[in-house]
């Protein structure tokens, strides 16, 4: 099971005047200024149903890119069968085809395609290159590249045998289709989902957000360039309702892989269960969705690493990450200090498109957002309880802008410290040195979710009450670092709680959840 080490893909910085600068931008330009149309992809073939939406950039909302075409019911249904069909000999394709598929993949988003994708990212989602780079780039190649290694490291993994007797473990892929749906915020989970499980043998119907097609149709072009068969991965876009219904409806239904909201993710849960009896197998159900991640920063805790933990944790894709910074709890002698830096930092956020590369803030993806956040932006304006000390405001004359939001409150309960936002809007509540413990039972006890949270402090034992203390409060903790950020192979990600199945995207565990292995005894 030896396959090509698996290393991070480093980050290009993008320097000004460097050659990947240069080509990002000219891509930019070039796709900014035409048209694409995406088809439905079924069964290796493009599907032009003539019923389609617009995308429009977030950042230039009057602005058309293209069009994407939507699915009828038929349409789902042939897509369901073509992943069936392909089933038949993807199945049974030796592993280190599938493996070498998605490294050369993997490659294909490395050199070639790596402008294409960042800037289609760029477009579609208004990510600025550097977290175009992260993401489109860096991280999804990077989950390419460990599952490859994860995949062989789990087939190696054997119970005894004895003389006369050989048991082995085939980790076969489950009995029927995945169904993979994928979040905007993210082009690299866009394309993990449905790989992941391709990867280990499966085939997939997959949904990607309306709001992340224009990305996705890069992802479908690398993986038929990379040798993804007709009817593995088949890519259905429009009523996200009808479509899942559609499938869920299939006896051969056999697993979910969603990233997403915790609503969504909740009542598609309860639809499968209403579905159960129609199944020929327990389908396997795997999700991330909402986070309302904290930061808590004892009093020994470096202010200046806390005011840049909350500014990049909250702010860095407009907060649109589930891991983003949106509660702050800060001990009361050291606030001050993080407040300064805090807001220097902010003031320091050029906002605007993300080809102008100084720009850090971008736009919110759609207009849906711009007028969640700006609601509660409204009501923290007005409350008694709320004080906004940095931003504040708003446009969307031409994009879908929010200036990054500083909200203090003396109510630690708060509604932006319970509400996940999802967005460049983080909410602090400054607590009194001595009530420490307290304040950790509190972050503990608020909301619902259990995705990310860091804790700052330089003194062992209050890290260690937190550590204690927030054991079930997050999935991915972070001592003196910010929460977000997690990096493919070095910080398997997912959260418990309203936050997800917990099932570690970029590691092991979640790959396991995608074979359903058989025990083979033979005596001789
Ligand atoms: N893995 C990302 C991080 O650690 C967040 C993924 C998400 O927002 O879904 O920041």
């Amino acid at each position: 099971f030896e396959v090509p080490i698996a290393i991070n893909e480093p980050v290009k910085d993008y320097a000004p005047g460097s050659p990947e600068r240069e080509e990002v931008l000219a891509t930019y330009k070039k796709m900014f200024n035409s048209t694409v149309d995406v088809p439905l992809y079924i069964n290796g073939r493009n599907i032009k149903t003539g019923d389609t939406s617009q995308m429009v950039p977030p950042h230039d909302h009057q602005h058309v890119v293209g069009t994407y075409h939507k699915a009828k019911k038929s349409h789902v249904k042939d897509a369901i069968d073509s992943a069936l069909k392909a089933r038949e000999k993807w199945a049974v394709t030796p592993w280190e085809q599938r493996a070498a598929i998605f490294l050369r993949a993997a490659e294909l988003i490395a050199g070639p395609y790596r402008a294409k994708i960042n800037a289609a990212t760029m477009i579609g989602q208004s990510k600025n290159i550097y977290q175009a780079e992260i993401d489109a780039a860096c991280e999804l190649i990077d989950f390419l590249r460990f599952n490859v290694q994860f995949m062989t490291e789990i087939y190696s993994e054997q119970p005894e045998s004895t003389s006369g007797a050989w048991n082995r473990l085939e980790y076969r892929p489950l009995e029927g289709f995945i169904y993979a749906i994928t979040p905007f915020n993210f082009t690299a989970i866009a394309a993990n989902l449905p790989a992941s499980a391709a990867l280990m043998g499966n085939v997939v119907v997959w949904k990607p957000s309306d709001s992340q097609v224009y990305s996705a149709k890069v992802i479908l072009d690398v993986f038929k360039e990379a040798g993804v068969p007709a009817g593995v991965i088949n890519m259905v876009m429009g009523d996200p309702v009808m479509i899942t219904d559609t499938v869920l409806a299939s006896p051969d239904f056999s697993g979910f892989h969603f990233t997403g909201s915790t609503n969504v993710f909740k009542d598609i849960w309860q639809k499968i269960g209403n579905n159960i009896h129609k199944y020929k197998t327990y389908p396997r159900i795997v999700g991330e969705t909402g986070g309302k991640d904290f930061i808590v920063a004892h009093k020994t805790a470096n202010p200046k690493q806390v005011a840049t933990a909350i500014a990049r944790g909250a702010f860095e894709f407009q907060g649109q990450k589930c891991s983003a910074a949106s509660r702050c709890y800060i001990s009361k002698s050291i606030w001050a200090r993080v407040e300064k830096q805090l807001l220097a930092d902010i003031k320091s956020f050029k906002m605007g498109s993300p080809e102008d590369m100084s720009n850090f803030i971008t736009a919110v993806i759609h207009e849906g957002s711009f007028n969640k956040l700006k609601k509660f932006i409204d009501k923290a304006k007005k409350s008694k309880k709320a004080k906004i000390i940095a931003g504040g405001g708003y446009d969307k004359s031409k994009g879908y802008f929010i200036e990054p939001t500083v909200i203090l409150t003396t109510d630690p309960n708060y509604e932006t410290m319970c509400t996940e936002l999802f967005g460049p809007v983080v909410t602090i509540y400054v607590f009194d040195d001595k009530n420490w413990e307290k304040t950790l039972h509190l972050v503990d006890e608020t909301g619902e979710y259990a995705l990310t949270g860091a804790v700052f402090s330089e003194d062992r034992y209050a890290l260690e009450q937190a550590v204690r203390i927030l054991e079930n409060a997050a999935g991915n903790f972070y001592i003196n670092d910010k929460p977000t950020g997690a990096v493919v192979g070095q910080q398997p990600f997912g959260g418990a709680r309203a936050s997800g199945t917990n099932d570690k995207a970029g590691s092991k565990l979640n790959l396991y959840r995608w074979v359903s292995p058989r025990m083979v005894k033979e005596t001789f």
